[in-house]
């Protein structure tokens, strides 16, 4: 069975799975979908059972990649060299905090966060791609601090892609920026914008929207507006639902949010079959998610900075895909609700969406001074140092798990060392870098700062892209 992909605003063609993945955003302004869910069945769910991470992810994502170029051993293939110099073996390895409590790791990848898991695998998704038609890319994406870094390490030195990162100037932490700015590669390039997360990535969807360029520079996304992301986000909820029970028992998770990209790729997870009782949609101070969940309306207010900084995104990117679902894939109907978005910062879905959503997802808000109080008595009780987004989720699973009987996995999205002062200021304690970046913070960096202004940064992405060009 082959798998096409529609956009949630409904006008731009259907796409196979190699489409979407170089696409990224759809021409109308959607985010492509799967037209089905593959189905995850007992029987099949029971046959991953033991499996390793690679293996594992090779089976869950085949019949997403069906009817295009890349091959269930293609995939498998590139599955296992993605994931094979993680710094756990286990890849996601799972922490028992308390009873029924658990950690899903997913911070031993190259740049210690969550992310390193989907793009590991779509940075050499795209590479293949690209070299099997002859074509290279520019890759444009926005990062609220571990997205930029997570790409770049994904396409740095792929001789088919050029990649920009634009990120909110003096609002990421150290270690973020350095890990995107030390690289010394000559395809990577970084702009500190002067501006929120949010104006990055209005910035982004400009970019996709002027149609010439767009096409002038063949623009392409690996950010989380990118489906093959949330495909390959899937097969860590999948791993951990299987070796907690699964399919005999249910399993419920709490994912610290920003772009809803994380959580959407459990909710998919869900409608392909997966036994999900509860998602809790874990927020910081910016708890426009949280808000919406408890009062049926979307509505949109500044970003604040936080402790938790991939975190502080007003305007979700993937809740569009929700929305979606809860619109029954009605694209003129999503297409109006994000004009109107757009239009007055509201949107209100009606009782009944709202309703349905409720039934699987919880929201829930934490300020700075919660978020230390967690990371201090998880110290406390477990001898684990967390960071503040896995803070986050931890005390969001504590609170608001309905069912005492279902495990409850909340996830580590970025390891420790990755905000070293909120964790030192919380426990004393300062965590360490692993080894492969001990050296991290002397190494030179090369900062690019640019106003919050498209066409002076259309033409220093134009101006790169002509500099390589040229050589
Ligand atoms: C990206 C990120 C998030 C937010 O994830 P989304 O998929 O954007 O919701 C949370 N925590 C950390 C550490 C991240 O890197």
């Amino acid at each position: 069975m082959s798998m096409r992909y529609v956009s949630t605003r409904g006008t731009a063609p259907a796409l196979d799975f190699e489409g979407a993945l170089l696409a990224g955003l759809a021409r109308d302004g959607g985010l492509y979908v799967p037209q089905t869910w593959p189905e995850l069945t007992p029987s099949g769910l029971k046959a991953l059972a033991g499996l390793g991470y690679a293996d594992l992810a090779q089976r869950v994502t085949a019949p997403f990649v069906a009817g295009s170029r890349f091959t269930a051993a293609e995939l498998g293939e590139l599955a296992s060299d993605a994931y094979r110099d993680f710094g756990h073996v286990a890849v996601a390895p799972l922490k028992q905090l308390d009873r029924n409590l658990w950690l899903l790791e997913l911070f031993h990848g190259p740049t210690l966060a969550f992310k390193d898991l989907p793009l590991q695998l779509v940075g050499r998704m795209f590479d293949r791609a690209l070299t099997r038609r002859g074509e290279r890319v520019t890759i444009v994406g926005a990062t609220s601090g571990d997205t930029g870094s997570a790409a770049i390490e994904a396409c740095r030195d792929r001789a088919a892609i050029d990649i920009f990162i634009l990120y909110p100037h003096n609002r990421v932490s150290d270690v973020q920026r350095r890990q995107m700015t030390s690289v010394d590669a000559p395809n990577v390039h970084t702009i500190a914008i002067e501006g929120s997360f949010d104006d990055c990535q209005d910035l982004v969807k400009a970019m996709f929207n002027d149609m010439a360029f767009r096409d002038r520079h063949r623009l392409s996304a690996v950010n989380s507006i990118n489906w093959a992301r949330i495909m390959a986000q899937i097969v860590y909820y999948v791993a951990t639902a299987v070796s907690l029970g699964a399919p005999r028992r249910p399993v419920s998770f709490s994912v610290p949010t920003g772009n809803f990209g994380n959580v959407y790729a459990a909710y998919a997870a869900h409608l392909m079959g997966l036994p999900i009782d509860q998602l809790i949609v874990a927020t910081n101070r910016n708890d426009i998610l949280a808000r919406f969940f408890d009062a049926a309306e979307l509505r949109i207010e500044t970003v604040e900075p936080s402790l938790s900084p991939s975190m502080d995104i007003q305007v979700s990117s993937n809740f569009e895909r929700l929305i979606f679902d809860l619109y029954d894939r009605d694209g003129a109907a999503v297409t109006a609700a994000m004009a109107e978005f757009r239009r007055t910062g509201r949107l209100a879905v009606g009782n009944a969406r709202w309703q349905r959503a409720r039934e699987r997802f919880t929201g829930f808000r934490l300020d700075d001074e919660g978020t230390k109080d967690c990371i201090r008595e998880v110290y406390r009780k477990t001898g684990e140092l967390v960071d503040p987004h896995s803070a986050i989720s931890i005390a969001a699973a504590l609170r608001c798990r309905r069912d005492h009987q279902v495990p409850m996995v909340a996830l580590g999205a970025a390891h420790p060392a990755k905000f070293p002062d909120a964790v030192e200021a919380a426990t004393g304690v300062r965590p360490a870098l692993p080894r492969h970046l001990a050296d991290l913070l002397d190494r030179p960096e090369r900062i690019n700062v640019l106003p919050n202004d498209l066409r002076r940064v259309q033409a220093f992405v134009s101006d790169r892209v002509a500099i390589k060009g040229a050589a």
